[in-house]
């Protein structure tokens, strides 16, 4: 039996998103990000949703990821974000003709003791260039030589890509932004080779950035990639819905508290909903009273601390009953905006919602 809670995966928002990065992109190429199952959404689902509108590659974080896209039959190009790490990834690698990331000089020397067990030419390499985020990346200065490195490392193959990623594109102004385009600048002039600089905020921001590769995640998805503003601004589709339903409807006396803490005392004798969702969905419990949830079409709001599976919902002013629909975030809600409200972002709503109810999605 499925659970109430129920995940609604809209492949078709996905493409439509697809399309509108497409747009942004111009004659760029796009690298999609599907890491962390497909933010969620489900690797293969995300995947082949890409995959039909025409996207030229996935980004995804580990060579096993790359390697589950490659079983299920895809031939896109696959940058794989973290590189590899040990000798497997490095076979790995090459059996599949993955794009591997060089973001560490540790990576170059297990590349080189490795190097003569590989078939030749089959890995394409990017360097990954710290310009600013200072989370990885090698810094300008050693680029140049791990370049030269990669180009007589037989086990690659053709050029060596240069990419860099953005610390703060998600920010109104782009002051830091430039700073990192410019130092990125510098460095692929010293070679040739592909180039990548933006995420969803780099592709969609103002700033007219450049590179031959995209690699925009969330905007795919439907969060909007920024900390103003909304998706719907970008024409974007929410891709992911999670409903469930009200599974009581109750008079709470004026004076009482509801739930865990007794968090939300009933400011005067209110109809409380109990929706069939928390945090072991991936409801987040952080969630303070106020934060939107909708019943029936209605907007509404949570009130008392979220529990493991059950939601307390303010039904002062709204028409409902048990059996009837919820909607935590989606289609008719935008999930920003209960990111917003619960002090995280769409990406780990998204990427948290339960394995259980990702595997029913549909
Ligand atoms: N590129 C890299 C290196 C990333 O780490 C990520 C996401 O974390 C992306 C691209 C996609 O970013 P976004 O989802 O913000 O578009």
């Amino acid at each position: 039996m499925m659970r109430r809670a129920r995940l609604l995966i809209d492949t078709a928002a996905m493409r439509h998103n697809l399309g509108v990065a497409r747009e942004a992109a111009g004659t760029r190429s796009i690298f999609a990000a599907v890491k962390a199952d497909g933010y969620g959404h489900g690797l293969l689902t995300a995947a082949r949703a890409f995959s039909a509108a025409g996207t030229d590659g996935f980004a995804v974080a580990t060579p096993g990821e790359g390697l589950a896209l490659r079983e299920a039959g895809l031939t896109e190009r696959i940058l794989v974000l973290q590189g590899a790490l040990t000798a497997d990834e490095f076979a790995v690698a090459a059996e599949r003709s993955l794009d591997l990331v060089f973001h560490e000089l540790a990576q170059l020397d297990l590349l080189d003791q490795h190097a003569a067990s590989l078939p030749p030419g089959r890995i394409r390499a990017w360097i990954k260039a710290d310009t600013g985020m200072h989370r990885e990346g090698l810094m300008p200065e050693s680029v140049p030589a791990a370049r030269e490195r990669l180009l007589v490392c037989p086990a690659i193959g053709g050029s060596i890509g240069l990419m860099t990623h953005f610390a703060r594109a998600d920010e109104p102004g782009t002051a830091p932004t430039e700073q990192q385009v410019e130092t990125f600048r510098a460095i692929a002039a010293e070679g040739p080779g592909e180039t990548s600089l933006c995420n969803s905020a780099g592709l969609l921001g103002a700033t007219a950035v450049g590179g031959d590769w995209v690699r925009p995640g969330v905007m795919l998805y439907g969060g909007n990639p920024f900390i103003f503003g909304e998706a719907a601004q970008f024409d974007l589709r929410a891709a992911m819905t999670l409903k469930t339903v009200l599974v009581a409807v109750r008079q709470v006396p004026r004076g009482e508290s509801i739930g865990y803490g007794g968090r939300f005392v009933a400011p005067e004798t209110m109809p409380v909903g109990l929706a069939s969702v928390g945090y072991g969905d991936g409801y987040p419990r952080h969630a303070p009273d106020g934060t939107p949830i909708l019943v029936n079409g209605q907007r509404s709001q949570i009130v008392g601390r979220v529990s493991m599976d059950l939601v307390t919902v303010d039904l002062r002013g709204i028409q409902a009953q048990v059996g009837d629909e919820v909607e935590c975030w989606g289609s008719g809600l935008p999930i920003d905006q209960v990111a917003q409200s619960a002090g995280t972002i769409s990406y780990e709503l998204m990427c948290q919602v339960s394995g259980q109810l990702r595997a029913e999605g549909t």
